[in-house]
């Protein structure tokens, strides 16, 4: 078989959000690149499907007729008002929220199947800038005596090397970019097990463009969700930290399938409702483990950079979030042709400074004892607390994505 020889300054591995956010943003910042992503687009990820308000920030930063005009106008993008929190406890134990009528009539959420999403944004990617391989797996890496990287990839016709300046890890959580770093090790405390099934015909939910989730009493601080697609379908799904699998021996495809066929409150959806795939798993790692992000000559985003917001599971608007602030970072580096740590040292702290509060949320949440926990969300009977502290944060976070850039400090 043949092989090609790719010389550049930049090299992504990956283009799921998180990778094709640093493309397109590269590209705006006139920074040629190479992209490569071992799958064919479009392609499924498990996911809730969520894109939240982080998303539409992002993508208001590229530029905002891409929400505006083409997702308000696309049917496959769910524009959700509203969501619920329920407990499994007592069926009162419930709030449902919706914006007030004076609020902007902007979707809290979008609800996005990742096949559909992942391809909207690729095909986003600038072929004038980036050299876009898909269809083409890495497989080897290494770091030359120079400092620059040799990178082995694979495609169908042929072999393909590439030798770069910087090297971006976007491939998200079974990254070979870190385990070439020799940084891939899973700290249970901070990751979480998934669970992803789409069905047909869940009955008696709250509101067509709601989102709701429901806390059991056995692990309060694990979440089954299920979310309203197109068509009758939902997708429906559970996550429960690894710590908690791993200590309790649990089995995370036997405690979703009980709570759906079982739980008095839940199982009442699915009497009449068919799953559409089987039951889909898949890694959450979690920004709490703050995992070292950058060095000499690298760069990690998304879930390769572990910065899954752990207190919801958010991970695809903190990755593009960390994209458009390493696309900014590779641009100066390339300018000033230079590549070694020194020039990346605040793109850790750039990072993190949007997730810290998730961060220090979480690791006091997870510490607490389950009796406290589950205190804690039979609270949300307290209603009208719950909602003027939920009606703040959300009329925030709305006004930020809609209104407020992206700063970076590069000092
Ligand atoms: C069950 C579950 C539910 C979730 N729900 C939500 C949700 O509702 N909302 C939300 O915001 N987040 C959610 N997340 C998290 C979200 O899915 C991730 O945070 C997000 O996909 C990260 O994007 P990424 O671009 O960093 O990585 P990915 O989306 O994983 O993309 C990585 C890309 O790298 C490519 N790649 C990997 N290895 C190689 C290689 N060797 N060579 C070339 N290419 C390679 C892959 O093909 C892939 O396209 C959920 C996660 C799980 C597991």
């Amino acid at each position: 078989m043949s092989v090609l020889v790719i010389e550049t300054n930049v090299c992504i591995i990956g283009a799921g959000p998180s990778g094709s956010t640093t493309s397109i943003v590269l590209s705006k910042l006139g920074i040629s690149h190479v992209i490569i992503d071992a799958a064919v687009f479009p392609r499924d990820k498990i996911c809730g499907d969520v894109l939240d308000l982080k998303v539409i920030r992002v993508l208001n930063q590229i530029s905002p007729s891409i929400v505006s005009d083409e997702m308000m106008h696309d049917e496959n993008f769910v524009q959700i008002t509203g969501f619920s929190v329920n407990s499994t406890h007592n069926k009162n134990h419930r709030i449902q929220y919706e914006p007030k009528s004076s609020d902007p009539t902007f979707p809290l959420f979008f609800l996005c199947k990742r096949k559909y999403f992942d391809y909207f944004l690729v095909k986003k990617i600038n072929p004038q800038y980036a050299n876009f391989k898909q269809g083409t797996r890495v497989i080897k890496i290494e770091k030359l005596e120079n400092g620059r990287w040799k990178i082995q990839a694979v495609c169908a016709s042929e072999n393909i090397e590439i030798y770069c300046n910087l090297l971006v890890g976007a491939d998200g959580d079974h990254s070979i970019v870190l385990r070439s770093l020799g940084e891939r090790k899973i700290d249970r405390q901070h990751y979480a097990g998934g669970l992803r099934q789409y069905w047909k015909g869940v009955r008696g939910m709250n509101n067509a463009n709601h989102l709701e989730v429901f806390f059991s009493k056995k692990f309060p601080l694990a979440y089954l969700w299920i979310f309203p697609h197109l068509n009758d379908e939902t997708n429906v799904g559970y996550m429960l930290s690894s710590e908690l699998i791993a200590k309790n021996n649990l089995n995370l495809k036997n405690i979703f399938t009980d709570l759906l066929n079982e739980d008095a409150i839940i199982s009442d959806k699915f009497k009449n409702a068919l799953p559409l795939e089987k039951t889909m798993g898949w890694g959450l790692p979690l920004a709490s483990g703050q995992r070292k992000a950058s060095g000499d000559g690298w760069l990690l985003v998304g879930d390769a950079a572990s910065l899954i917001c752990p207190t919801t599971g958010e991970g695809i608007g903190p990755g593009m979030i960390s994209g458009y602030i390493a696309a900014h970072f590779i641009a100066r580096a390339v300018q000033q042709k230079q590549f070694n740590h020194n020039l990346f040292k605040n793109y850790d702290r750039e990072i993190y400074k949007r997730l810290n509060d998730d961060i220090s949320q979480y690791n006091l949440l997870r510490k607490l004892p389950i009796a406290l926990l589950n205190f804690i969300i039979s609270a949300i009977t307290f209603k009208g607390f719950v909602i003027y502290f939920i009606n703040k944060r959300v009329n925030k976070w709305v006004k930020t994505a809609y209104q407020k850039s992206i700063t970076i400090q590069f000092d």
